[in-house]
């Protein structure tokens, strides 16, 4: 036997904060802040202030395992956050602004959180949950000019510049948790380790995928609270890449203008922020100087093909990716390999078919697809529940008996997301198993019908869903935003679709609506429409 091989050496966040502080010294940080004044500092005065920032916590009783919640947006101070708090031992839980209340209460408290760090504009949203809550401390992060007695104030402790003494880390401590933002029953939470972080961290930074270098200024639109911006924030602190961070301003024209004034090369969001840019630069094609090529990564919903035809249309690249709050988040990335892209080269019907999958999975991430009759083979055409395992897929839910049902006997995580996957490994999102159309024993695609709506000129959003119907058990029905002015027949819109759907699969009606419900994340609440549509009457 071979008693030793390599090093026991743990894969640790402070390993990333060191390398950041000692390599990339002078790269930048850029916020945006609610006045919309540019905030900027290197990494060497992060790297100063995230250990200052771990040291007060420490000073404050911070101990080993205790939650830290934030509640901010995306910036410079919650990136110090990111850091401080693993570093200094805690569990970084991040926590959604834009859900209720309640809600934010519900979590808060299901996680055991002590300390709460939050944006001073954010605390009338805590006055509406403090009392359901016990945070132990609260400190507040003043941005605004309005002043606000509560809580200890960040810069104070930060520049009281207390020495921090870096707590003994293993790598499977707990460095982070979020909750799942609810689509599917009540929140669960996710806990991420320090090794889970840095893995994923790792393998989403590889150029096949994400692709992450020193030379890049990275602007992550996603927010913080929503599974760690994707990891981003990590990636670009372990590679050395600039950050443009947009703050509290989310709207096309002020993402637009950070974009140019910072040279930003890569950013990243769900797809409704990225329909707003398409009709910015569409109303105002000669406005804004755009690094050529620039990625955006998009996940979150399924891309329509349209919206990545009229990107490239700006020389704007997207990168299509899939992933999950237990997946960490990234566990497919559509990077177009070699051979296929030889082929889309020559056509570009097939080039814009392949782009719009989901893409393949990351380097230790395992997939399959699980039809009835088992495993489903990769031939682009089986449907199956998608089941995932790696090093940075959850293993259960925080302190949560039920829900074990998620993952099977042998060790696979059900995604509850129906998928085929092709010859190439690409795999294709088609529904999630409750929003699945099932009319007369086939299963119809929602996400590929809402996909060719949204190419159709006269649609804005799409949203197909189930209705029951008394002879074929459910169809489809269309949910459709319109753009502003125009006008459609259902025979239109399936004349629009009639070649590329077999005949069963297209809506029998369509409704037309002013808005349609989205989650606190940018999904469409499908389950809010069908409660609304589910005594519709077909005849
Ligand atoms: P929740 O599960 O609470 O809605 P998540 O943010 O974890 O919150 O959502 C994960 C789900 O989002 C996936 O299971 C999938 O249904 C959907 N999703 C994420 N990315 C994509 C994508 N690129 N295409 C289609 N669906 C996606």
């Amino acid at each position: 036997m071979i008693a030793a091989t390599m090093m026991d050496f743990p894969l640790t966040l402070s390993h990333v904060l060191e390398r950041a502080g000692a390599l990339f010294g002078s790269t930048e940080i850029v916020s945006r802040l609610p006045d919309r004044s540019l905030h900027r500092y290197t990494y060497r005065e992060f790297h100063r202030r995230v250990l200052a920032l771990a040291a007060a916590l420490q000073g404050l009783g911070l101990r080993k395992g205790d939650r830290v919640a934030t509640l901010m947006c995306n910036h410079y101070a919650h990136l110090e956050a990111y850091l401080a708090v693993p570093c200094a031992g805690g569990v970084l839980h991040t926590l959604n602004l834009r859900l209720h209340p309640d809600d934010i209460a519900y979590i808060a408290n299901h996680a055991g959180d002590r300390f709460l760090i939050i944006d001073d504009a954010l605390l009338p949203l805590y006055e509406k949950f403090s009392k359901l809550t016990a945070f132990e401390r609260v400190i507040v992060v003043r941005m605004s000019a309005e002043a606000n007695a509560l809580g200890d104030d960040y810069e104070q402790l930060i520049a009281a510049n207390p020495v921090f003494t870096p707590p003994a880390l293993a790598e499977t401590d707990a460095a982070g948790m979020c909750y799942t933002s609810g689509t599917t029953g009540r929140p669960k939470g996710v806990v991420y380790s320090h090794r889970s972080i840095v893995l994923h961290t790792l393998a989403t930074a590889t150029v096949d995928y994400i692709g992450v270098s020193r030379a890049d200024t990275l602007c992550p639109v996603v927010p913080m609270f929503h599974v760690n911006a994707w990891g981003l924030p990590y990636t670009a602190l372990m590679v050395g890449a600039k950050l443009a961070m947009p703050g509290p301003h989310l709207d096309a024209v002020s993402l637009l203008d950070l974009y140019e004034a910072e040279r930003v090369t890569i950013t990243a969001g769900v797809p409704t922020i990225w329909l707003g840019i398409q009709q910015a630069l569409e109303h105002e094609p000669e406005r804004w100087r755009l690094t050529r090529g620039m990625r955006m990564v998009v996940g979150g919903a399924a891309v329509p093909e349209a919206l990545i035809r009229a990107l490239d249309r700006y020389d704007l690249q997207v990168i299509h990716g899939w992933g999950m709050t237990e997946t960490s988040p990234v566990g497919l990335v559509n990077c177009t390999k070699g051979e296929l892209k030889d082929r889309g080269d020559r056509d570009e019907e097939l080039s814009y078919a392949l782009r719009t999958k989901q893409g393949v999975p990351l380097p230790f991430f395992e997939i399959r697809a699980v039809a009835e009759k088992g495993v489903a083979p990769w031939d682009g055409k089986t449907m199956g529940e998608l089941q995932v395992r790696g090093p940075w897929v959850a293993a259960s839910y925080h302190e949560l008996a039920e829900g074990i049902e998620q993952w099977t006997a042998d060790g696979w995580f059900r995604t509850g997301d129906i998928a085929t996957i092709d010859r190439a490994g690409y795999v294709n999102i088609t529904d999630r198993i409750k929003d699945l159309v099932k009319s007369g024993g086939e299963w119809i695609s929602s996400i590929e019908l809402e996909n060719a709506l949204v190419s159709h000129a006269a649609v804005q959003e799409a949203a197909v869903i189930a209705v029951p119907h008394p002879k074929w058990g459910e169809r489809p029905l269309g949910v459709v935003v319109l753009k502003a002015g125009m006008n459609v027949t259902r025979k239109a819109l399936n004349d629009h679709l009639g070649p590329r759907f077999a005949s069963y699969a297209l809506p029998d009606a369509y409704v037309f609506v002013a808005e349609i419900p989205r989650t606190s994340t940018g999904k469409m609440m499908k389950a809010k429409l069908r409660e609304a549509y589910k005594n519709w009457s077909w005849s």
